[in-house]
Order: structure tokens, then sequence, then C-alpha cells
């Protein structure tokens, strides 16, 4: 009962609003004889995506019946109001199947994603709509069917591309604090330059003048927040569309004294224009430098320059995927824990044992063949993946490898220090994702075991 209620005022809810935004464009009808901004259908369209509880069966022939009112309220004869809103609500169901089509990728949020697709729904949903919107002004109104499609068309692009990305980015409550944070950090010097660079077309005028304030666009897009940088768009967009609708934006040019001709325009323009993927070029280069020093940073671990645990997986899958998934990782596992590493902290100090660590990696990265995994898995615990060796080869390798750790010299507070490990080895066939946590826990069982028995050691032993 209570949802049917919920269910219900959402209903006459879209009903109204449908009126009222129908209403607005209805009003901007004075310039031509179609709207000179139809926002109704882009922003109903990007409700129905913003708040998918308004996404429902019976949202659709709410929104009907409210344009097909306000028409009617207008004046539009009925019949006719219902060929002019069919078409606008051709709009709404071409754009919301494209923004939400589950056949497109899925690695982003809901939201996320539909906006990525603005760009062809937008195309597309015009298109449709001004396929019936074309048929109905010239079935009733005797219009010329090429050139209504073609107005009905850019009208409904232009508008749906600058209204669809704000009404889809407007924040969530949770989302608002960070943003309203974010404003207050940034600076102004991008939102003056758009309002110069727009001021300047209007004085400038021509062709070139509509791209003027595209690099400043650009640099509000890389240092505001997503939404106001949709805010802004639609703005400036919005400005531009009524300022050459009335004449203030003169885009034929002129040659008088104070504006200058039309080819200086269209250079400045077109100057304007390249410059625009220079700064995203530079900002995308930035983000990707950063994240390449993020997953650096995840992957290695600081002290000793070891794998961390993520690193480790991250390289077994890229060497997985180099070839082809189907040959496993085949060698040996040797699981490393230096002995009596406790002492070692406790007699010389805490950054002492983190020099020890460091020096024992660097030792066991010297002694081994470059293709060889070393992995930080712990404490003073490290996991050595080598490919392709046999199990007595494996031995001897962790032996030698014991001896050179210590004969290793580490040279702390003035003293020679040398220490010892103990090695747990097991053998390596990695086909599965399970299968490395075997070996690991394998090669763990064996260094207790060598712990056990007296500690710098390997274990299994292996008498040739
Ligand atoms: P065992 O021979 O049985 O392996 O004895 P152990 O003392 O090496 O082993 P235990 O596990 O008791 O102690 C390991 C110590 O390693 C305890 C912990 O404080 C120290 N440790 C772990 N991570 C770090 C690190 O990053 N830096 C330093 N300096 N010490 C660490
Ligand atoms: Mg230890
Ligand atoms: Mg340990």
């Amino acid at each position: 009962m209570q949802l049917n209620k919920y269910k219900f005022d959402q209903v006459i809810l879209l009903f109204f609003l449908a009126l009222c935004l129908a209403m607005l464009g209805l009003l901007c009808r004075s310039y031509q004889a179609l709207s000179l901004f139809w926002p109704c259908n882009s922003l109903l369209l990007g409700l129905l995506i913003r708040f998918p509880r308004f996404d429902t069966l019976s949202s659709l022939p709410a929104i009907y019946l409210g344009m097909v009112t306000a028409d009617v309220l207008y004046g539009t004869p009925f019949i006719v109001s219902l060929g002019l809103d069919a078409a606008n609500i051709a709009f709404i169901i071409t754009g919301r199947a494209i923004l939400l089509s589950p056949y497109l990728t899925r690695t982003y949020p809901r939201r996320l994603q539909a906006l990525i697709r603005v760009f062809p729904a937008s195309v597309l949903a015009a298109a449709v709509c001004a396929v019936i919107g074309s048929y109905t002004g010239q079935r009733y109104f005797h219009d010329n069917l090429v050139q209504g499609w073609i107005s009905w068309f850019c009208e409904q692009v232009s508008t749906s591309i600058l209204m669809l990305p704000l009404v889809i980015t407007f924040p969530r409550r949770d989302e608002l604090e960070q943003m309203v944070a974010d404003v207050r950090e940034s600076n102004l010097m991008p939102l003056i330059s758009l309002l110069v660079s727009t001021l300047f077309g209007i004085y400038v005028g021509g062709g070139g003048s509509l791209i003027f304030p595209l690099p400043a666009l650009m640099w509000c897009a890389v240092s505001y927040p997503l939404f106001l940088t949709c805010v802004l768009t639609m703005l400036t967009g919005i400005t531009e569309i009524s300022l050459v609708a009335s004449d203030v934006l003169n885009i034929q040019g002129s040659d008088d004294f104070f504006r200058i001709d039309s080819l200086a325009s269209a250079r400045l323009g077109v100057g304007a224009m390249t410059i625009s993927p220079l700064i995203v070029a530079l900002s995308t280069t930035a983000n990707k430098k950063l994240v390449a020093r993020i997953t650096k940073r995840a992957d290695y671990d600081f002290l000793t320059g070891a794998l961390t645990r993520s690193g480790l997986s991250s390289q077994l899958d890229a060497l997985a995927s180099r070839r082809n998934k189907q040959n496993g990782f085949y060698g040996a596992a040797f699981v490393i824990d230096i002995d009596r590493f406790k002492n070692i902290n406790d007699t010389y100090g805490h950054a002492a044992g983190d020099h020890v660590l460091a020096q024992t990696v660097e030792c066991i990265r010297q002694s081994l063949q470059q293709t060889a995994i070393i992995s930080r898995m712990g404490g003073e615990e490290f996991l050595v993946l080598i490919e392709g060796i046999s199990q007595p080869r494996a031995w001897l390798l962790a032996d030698r490898l014991r001896k050179s750790i210590e004969r290793n010299s580490i040279i702390l507070n003035g003293q020679d220090l040398s220490i010892t490990v103990s090695i747990g080895i097991s053998t390596l066939n990695i086909t599965d994702a399970g299968s490395l946590d075997e070996s690991i826990k394998h090669a763990d069982e064996q260094l207790y075991i060598a712990k056990s028995s007296g500690r710098n050691r390997v274990s299994p032993e292996f008498v040739l």
C-alpha cells in the first residue's frame, strides 16, 4: 500500500515535471517555429539515469501525458500534440536504450558508463526524434520534410549534449561534500579565462569566435570537478547559441572598425581548437605517470625493492598472459627466513634491522639469475620463484644462496655482522590460482623443519 502510494507520487511528480519543462520549451518558441531550446527531453532522460527510482514502466506514459497537456494548454491542437510529443518520447526511449545498454563495457559504475555514451545516445535519439517530429510537421503544417528533420536533429543534439551530462553528474549527497572541498581548493584562473575568452569571442565575432572558449573549457575540465565542468560547458553553450540567435554574436564576421575580419576570426578559432587537444594530452600523460608511480609503489616493497604480494600476483598474471595461459609456471619455490632476526632488532635497533633486510635481499638478487622472482612475504620472510629448474638443482642453488648470505658481510656500527637464513623448498607447478598457495604451504612446512633442526640450512635435505 505504502509502496503503491510512493510510486503514484513519483508518477504525478514526473507528469508535472514534464508539463513544466515542456511549457518552458514552448515559451522559448518565440524565436522560430521550433523551440530554440527544448530541454525537456534531455533533462527527463537524464533524470531517469541519475535517479534510477524514477526509471519505471509507468514513467514514460506519465511524461508523455505531461508533455501533451502542456502543448494543449499552449494551444497546439490535440492531434498535433500527440505527434510532436511522440517524437519527444521517442528521444527519451532511444536515449535510455543506448545509455543503459548492457552490451557495452561494464567496467564503470552505471552513471559514468552512461556519461561516456552521451554523444552516441544524443545523436541517435535526436535522429529518431527528428524522423517523427519532421513527419508530424509535414503532415499538419506542410513543412519541408528534410529541412524539418535537420532543424529537429540539430536542436535536439546540441541541447542534449549540453544538458544530459549536467543531470547525469548531478552530485549525490555523499559526493557533495567532496565536491565543495574540491571547489574551495581550486583556482579561479580557468573560470576567469573562460569568461574573458567568451567575451573576446563576442567582441571579435566571425565563425572562429565560437571556438574561443574551448581552451579555457578544457582547462576548467582538468581543474574542476566533473559536475562543475558540465555546468560551465552548458552555460557557455547556451550563451553562445542565444547570442548567435539574437545577433549579439555575429558569426558572419564584419570588417568594420571594431571587429576583425572573418579570416582573422577563423585563424584565432583554429588556434584555440588546436591547443585544446594538447591540454587534454598533457593532463592524460600526467595521470598515466601518476598511475605508474602508484602502481610501482603498490607492487614493490619500499624497504627492500622486492615484490609485494600484489606485485607478485600481477607479475605472475603478466607472465601467464604473455605465454598464452596454457603453459603453466614450472620450477621451484624457496621460502627464505632470516634466522634469529629478532635478536638483531633487539641488539642493534630497528633501523639496523631494516638495513639487514635490504642488504639480504640485495644479496639474494645478486646470487640468482635475473629471471628469479623475489617477493617479500612479510617481516623477514621472502619467497623466491625460479622457473624451469629440477629439484636436485633447486637444492644446490638454495644451498649456494644460503652460503652466500652467510658469507655476505653487513657492516653495522663498524662491526661486521654475519646473518644466516633457513630455506624451505617445494616444487612449483602453477597451473591455476590455488597452486601457488599449495607450493608456498609445502615450502613453509619445509622451512619449519629447517628451523627446528638447527637453522642455517635448506630443507628437504638432498644428498647427491
Ligand atoms: P627465527 O629464527 O625463528 O625465524 O627467529 P626470528 O627472530 O627471525 O623470528 P621472529 O618471527 O620471532 O621475529 C621476526 C622479527 O622480525 C620480529 C619483527 O619485529 C621483525 N620485523 C618484521 N618486519 C620488520 C621490518 O620491516 N623491519 C625490522 N627492523 N624488523 C622487522
Ligand atoms: Mg626469522
Ligand atoms: Mg619469520
